[in-house]
């Protein structure tokens, strides 16, 4: 039986154990989420002292353990530091909610591959991003990670009546339903989307992920998809985010 094993992997959450230990969680393209061990990793001197920072990509080398079932970090190895995510509060809420999010998901579903180059992607183009870039990268992130679940809405029909939306006018978001619907069938507990924010998800969505983060959008329209999707990967993990509430003000 093999013990030691080697992957490529985020670090998502780090957990301070005793004086010196760090709990690790990490997202592995191949293994999905991995709880893994790295002795001494808050001595200043241990070779495991910097990559396992919180969204560090890094090649991790792991000892299995069978009789207590659990891995343990040998060796690591940087791929990408990404040090200005964690040079900057913002930044690091960002990554914070979308690592929040993988875990919550159990990795994404069966295969981790995609929503792993969603992860690594946004966190690249995240970490010299400004202000208004960074809500414009959470908002892809959520969208596209909603769509990897197979619960992003349709943008361009009424999920009630299926009637098509015309380009000028708002639509709503139902709560209960998690579908975009027309103003006819919209209850008055459902959240209003300017007709800008319904094209600019029904047209960002579909481009490369670095071209889409481009793509200009007015304050309330971009606040209005924030809302929407902070609202709808909520529902869909059936849970509150820590994140967002930790992070009221910042994200
Ligand atoms: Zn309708």
């Amino acid at each position: 039986m093999v013990r030691t094993s080697t992957t490529e992997a985020v670090v998502l959450r780090k957990i301070r154990i005793g004086e010196i230990h760090k709990a690790l969680t990490l997202f592995s393209p191949e293994n999905g989420l991995l709880s893994a061990i790295a002795h001494g990793a808050f001595k200043m001197k241990s070779k495991l002292r910097t990559a396992s920072e919180p969204f560090h990509v890094i090649r991790v080398y792991l000892y299995h353990n069978p009789v207590s079932d659990q891995y343990k970090i040998t060796d690591i190895e940087s791929l990408n530091a990404l040090d200005g995510i964690r040079r900057s509060v913002e930044r690091y809420y960002a990554a914070s909610l979308w690592a929040e999010v993988i875990i919550k998901s159990y990795g994404g579903g069966e295969s981790f591959g995609v929503p792993y180059r969603l992860l690594v992607d946004s966190l690249s183009l995240l970490e010299h991003a400004q202000q208004r870039c960074i809500t414009h990268l959470t908002c892809q992130y959520l969208m596209r990670f909603l769509d990897i679940l197979g619960q992003r809405p349709d943008f361009e029909h009424c999920g009630i009546c299926a009637s098509g939306f015309d380009t000028q006018s708002g639509v709503y978001l139902s709560r209960e339903e998690r579908v975009l619907v027309c103003h006819r069938c919209a209850k008055p507990s459902a959240m209003y989307l300017p007709a800008g924010a319904r094209r600019y998800l029904g047209s960002t969505l579909k481009m490369p992920l670095e071209v889409a983060v481009r793509i200009g959008l007015e304050d309330r329209s971009l606040q209005a998809v924030k809302e929407a999707a902070y609202f709808l990967v909520q529902a869909t993990l059936e849970t509150n985010l820590n994140a967002l509430k930790s992070g009221v003000g910042i994200l």
